[in-house]
C-alpha cells in the first residue's frame, strides 16, 4: 500500500501492479491541490476508462510508485483545482453560431480552466423552451465540445407544458426574464406566467432562475403589463455616455424584480423549486435574499466575474464593451459584493459564474478608437451607442484569471475560488456528486493553475487587459443533455 493513502476505492498500491503494458490510468500530482475545498499536497489516480478519479494520496508519489509507462505528471508548484463549472454560459448554436458555436466556445472554456459549461435557453435559434429545441441544441452540439456541456430550458409565456419533459430530457434547471431579453425569440414573463411555472416544476428536480431585472411600477399604465418588453426607462443624456445607460438601469430595477420572484414564491400553494438569481449586480437587492432565506425560501444568487473586476467610473464615452444587462456599477457596489462573497456566515451570493454571451464584434458598436472596433461595419452612425449595442460580456475562458488578479488584494484564496466556481456551482446545477470537487468518485475535471504566471489579453494590438494566469483545463469531448 503507497504511503499517506488517503481514500483508495477501485485502486491499490504500486506493489500490487503486474502489469505487461501500461495501466489504465492517468496520475497528477502536486504540492499544492484543492482536495474537499483544502489546501493540500496531493497525487490524483484517474481512470482512463471510466475518467473517475479512482485514488487520491496526501503527498507527492514519484513517478516509480507506479508501473512502467504510467501516464504521470507532477505540477509541482502549480495548483490542482477541480476544473471550474460555469453554470451560466451563451453559446449560440444553432441559429447565431457566428456569435458562438460549440467549437470556439467550449476551446475558450477549456483554455480557462473551465471543465463544465451549462449553456442558457436563449440567443441560439430555436431557444431551448421547447423539447425540440433542446434536441436540436444537442444534436448541434454532437462532436463539437472541447468540455462537457449541460443545458438550461427557458420559461416564456404559454410553454409551461413543455417543463416537465424538459426536466426528464435532462436539463440543468431553467431561466425567465422579467424584461426584455433582447431576442425576440424569448420573450419577458409576466406573474401569470411564474405562476404557472412554479406549479408545474413544483415537484422536480430542477431549479429556476430568473434575469431580475424588472421596471417598477412608476406610473398609472403598470399591472403585468410593465413585465411584457417595455424598454428600459427613457435615455436622459447622451446615448455615447456610460452614465446615461447606468441611469437607464437602477438598482431599483433589480430589488423590484427580485422582490417580485420572493412574493410569488412565498404566495404559492405548493412550494416552488429551488429559485436562483442570475448575475446579479445591485447589492441593493441583498437584504431581500437573505431575508428570504432567512424565512425559508430556498433562494441563490450568482454574480460575475464583470462585476468583480470592472466599475462604472473607470467606463469611459462610448466603450460599449462594457454594455451588459444589469449594467456593470460604481466601485462601491463593486466593493459590497465582494463583501458579500466573502462573508462567514451564508452570504446570498454563492457563485461566481461569466455570462459568456458573445456577438458578432460589429454589433457592439465600438468606436474606432478603441481595440475590436470593426470601423463603421455596420454601425450607420450609431457607433458608441450604449443603447443600440449588443450587450454581453465574454470571459468564459478568462474568469478564473479575471478572478484571481482581483481577489488577492481583497484576500481571496485558491479555496475561495474553487468553492464559488466549481463546488457551489456544481450543486446549483445538481452536479455535485459528480463534479465541482476533486475526489474519488468524481469525474476526473481537473485544471492546473499557475498562480504567478501572467498574460495579456489582447484584440490585435490591443494591451489594455491584463491577467493573471490559468494554464490548462482537461479537454473532454462528450456533450451530455
Ligand atoms: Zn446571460
Amino acid at each position: 500500500m503507497a504511503p499517506h493513502s488517503l481514500q483508495e476505492e477501485g485502486f491499490v498500491g504500486h506493489s500490487n501492479f503486474s502489469f505487461s503494458t501500461p495501466p489504465p490510468i492517468t496520475v497528477l500530482a502536486s504540492s499544492r491541490a484543492v482536495v474537499s475545498g483544502r489546501l493540500t499536497e496531493a497525487t490524483i489516480v484517474i481512470s482512463t476508462n471510466t475518467g473517475k478519479i479512482t485514488s487520491i494520496f496526501h503527498s507527492v508519489l514519484p513517478r516509480e510508485d507506479f508501473p512502467p509507462g504510467t501516464s504521470y505528471t507532477d505540477y509541482s508548484p502549480k495548483i490542482l483545482i477541480p476544473g471550474l463549472v460555469d453554470a451560466h454560459v451563451h453559446l449560440n448554436e444553432p441559429g447565431r453560431t457566428e456569435w458562438e458555436g460549440f467549437w470556439t466556445g467550449t476551446q475558450a472554456a477549456a483554455f480557462g480552466g473551465v471543465t463544465t459549461v451549462v449553456d442558457m435557453p436563449l440567443n441560439a435559434i430555436p431557444p431551448t423552451t421547447t423539447l425540440s429545441g433542446l434536441k436540436e441544441k444537442v444534436a448541434a452540439a454532437q462532436g463539437q465540445c472541447w468540455v462537457d456541456v449541460g443545458f438550461y430550458g427557458g420559461i416564456i409565456p404559454g410553454n409551461d407544458a413543455e417543463l416537465k419533459g424538459l426536466v426528464r430530457a435532462g436539463v440543468r434547471g431553467f431561466k425567465g426574464f422579467l424584461i426584455d431579453s433582447g431576442v425576440e425569440e424569448f420573450p419577458a414573463v409576466s406573474s401569470t406566467d411564474i405562476r404557472k411555472a412554479f406549479a408545474a416544476l413544483a415537484h422536480e428536480p430542477t431549479v429556476v432562475m430568473f434575469h431580475a431585472e424588472m421596471i417598477p411600477p412608476i406610473a398609472a399604465s403598470v399591472g403585468d403589463d410593465v413585465q411584457h418588453s417595455l424598454p428600459p426607462l427613457a435615455p436622459s443624456g447622451p446615448l455615447s455616455r456610460y452614465q446615461t445607460f447606468l441611469d437607464s438601469r437602477p438598482p431599483s430595477f433589480e430589488t423590484y424584480a427580485i422582490a417580485e420572484i420572493i412574493a410569488l414564491a412565498e404566495e404559492a400553494a405548493v412550494p416552488p423549486p429551488p429559485l436562483h438569481i442570475v448575475h446579479l449586480s445591485a447589492v441593493d437587492a441583498l437584504p431581500l435574499v437573505r431575508a428570504a432565506r432567512a424565512r425559508g425560501l430556498r433562494l441563490t444568487a450568482e454574480t460575475c466575474f464583470h462585476y468583480l473586476s470592472l466599475a462604472a467610473e473607470a467606463v469611459a464615452d462610448g466603450d460599449t464593451r462594457h454594455k451588459c444587462c444589469p449594467p456593470i456599477r460604481e466601485r462601491a457596489n463593486q466593493d459590497a459584493l465582494w463583501e458579500e462573497l466573502l462573508r462567514p456566515d451564508d452570504p446570498a451570493v454563492k457563485t461566481v459564474v461569466s455570462d459568456h454571451s458573445p456577438c458578432t464584434p460589429n454589433l457592439k458598436l465600438l468606436p474606432s478608437r478603441y481595440p475590436g472596433s470593426t470601423g463603421r461595419e455596420g454601425c450607420d452612425g450609431d457607433e458608441g451607442d450604449f443603447f443600440a449595442a449588443w450587450g454581453g460580456i465574454s470571459s468564459v475562458g478568462l474568469g478564473l484569471s479575471i478572478l484571481w488578479t482581483e481577489g488577492r488584494s481583497r484576500g481571496v484564496t485558491i479555496e475561495d475560488v474553487v468553492k464559488w466556481c466549481c463546488k457551489n456551482t456544481a450543486k446549483q446545477v445538481g452536479l455535485e456528486h459528480q463534479k465541482g470537487d476533486i475526489g474519488v468518485g468524481f469525474d476526473g475535471d481537473i485544471a492546473v493553475f499557475d498562480d504567478v504566471a501572467e498574460f495579456i489579453v489582447s484584440s490585435s494590438s490591443d494591451t489594455d487587459f491584463c491577467a493573471r494566469l490559468t494554464v490548462a483545463g482537461r479537454a473532454k469531448y462528450n456533450a451530455v443533455p
